[in-house]
């Protein structure tokens, strides 16, 4: 089966509906390189957002006021303006900042000030751990990488994460399949995770793997890459069209171009043509803006759907067409 045009399953073509959240990728470093990394994200990467363009975000928030700033990676925290940034935001009174944290950059040298810094400035986090099994989390984060995120779990347990500071965890297939139900794994995270370990988290997101940078070699070289698309394709459904978050975010690279979600900027899809950057976002269209589809949109629609903040449509599954 050759893959449908992701356009042709559209009555009409997705535009956006305004800014909620601004999305931020503040660049490749990461102390991990996961295997199924979206992003490519490593160690060695040295793409990371200088001051000038952080201080275009703050601009930005403040001429947009998003109900979310979503800051992301790489580790974040890895950036060196990282503290500037979320201080800013805060003095701008965003209602909601969100790290995107992956638990063990708490435990790295030089970076034992994240937990304390997230919880004193009330900061969102949403940390990935792709499993409540440690052997299934090494496999795909790396050796040691369970036990340290349990370990960094406590320490954001023990600054109020789980009461009452929100802390969400995110959960990934480990190969090629869609996520199961959302609310019946939470549950399992949840009952698992107290019982062994004493961790507590307030939401599970279930994220489908896209199949792009990373997650597609890997399906590649395992030749699961058709039977993935036939499946996502054959499990499109219509009803999460309207919750997608590219609807309702704007997504900036390391080098502040613009984007229509952290995906389409892994894939060097800006919104336009004329590659923006975020300094000219006074003159963008936010709302009513084309959206640029293509077939890697199938990972956000198929089955319950996917986005940063889970699933999309949590009610029986629509029809697929
Ligand atoms: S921790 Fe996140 S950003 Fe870093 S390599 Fe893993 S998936 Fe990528
Ligand atoms: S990948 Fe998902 S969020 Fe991005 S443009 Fe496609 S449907 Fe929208």
């Amino acid at each position: 089966m050759t893959v449908p045009a992701f356009s042709s399953k559209l009555q009409k073509p997705l535009t956006t509906y305004g800014v909620n959240c601004l999305q931020v990728n503040l660049g490749k470093l990461c102390n991990q390189a996961c295997k199924h990394c979206h992003v490519d994200a490593g160690p060695k990467r040295t793409e990371i957002m200088d001051r000038e363009t952080v201080q275009h975000i703050i601009a930005a928030a403040e001429m947009v006021r998003p109900e979310l700033v979503d800051l992301t990676g790489g580790a974040p925290e890895m950036n060196p303006h990282f503290r500037e940034l979320v201080e800013a935001l805060r003095d701008l009174g965003v209602p909601r900042i969100m790290d995107r944290c992956n638990l063990t950059i708490l435990l790295e040298p030089g970076f034992d000030w994240v937990a304390n810094f997230l919880a004193k400035h009330r900061i969102e986090v949403t940390a990935s751990l792709p499993f409540y099994v440690g052997e299934h989390v090494d496999r795909q984060r790396g050796k040691g990488v369970f036990s340290r995120s349990i370990e960094g779990l406590r320490i954001l347990n023990g600054l109020g994460y789980g009461d009452s500071l929100p802390l969400n965890l995110v959960y990934n297939p480990q190969g090629a399949y869609l996520p199961p139900d959302q609310d019946d794994l939470e549950q399992l995270y949840k009952r698992h995770l107290a019982e062994e370990y004493g961790i507590r988290f307030n939401e599970l997101y279930t994220i489908t793997n896209m199949p792009i940078a990373r997650f597609k070699t890997y399906l590649e070289r395992s030749e699961n890459y058709t039977r993935y698309m036939n499946k996502l394709v054959s499990r499109f459904n219509p009803g999460t069209l309207d919750g997608l978050m590219c609807r309702s975010l704007i997504s900036v690279g390391y080098d502040g171009r613009l984007y229509d979600c952290d995906f389409n900027q892994m894939l060097d899809m800006t919104i336009d043509a004329e590659q923006p950057h975020i300094s000219q976002l006074r003159d963008i269209m936010l709302t009513g803006r084309p959206i640029r589809t293509d077939d890697h949109c199938y990972g956000c629609t198929a089955g319950h759907g996917s986005s940063c903040g889970g699933a999309l449509d949590t009610e029986d599954e629509a029809i697929a067409v």
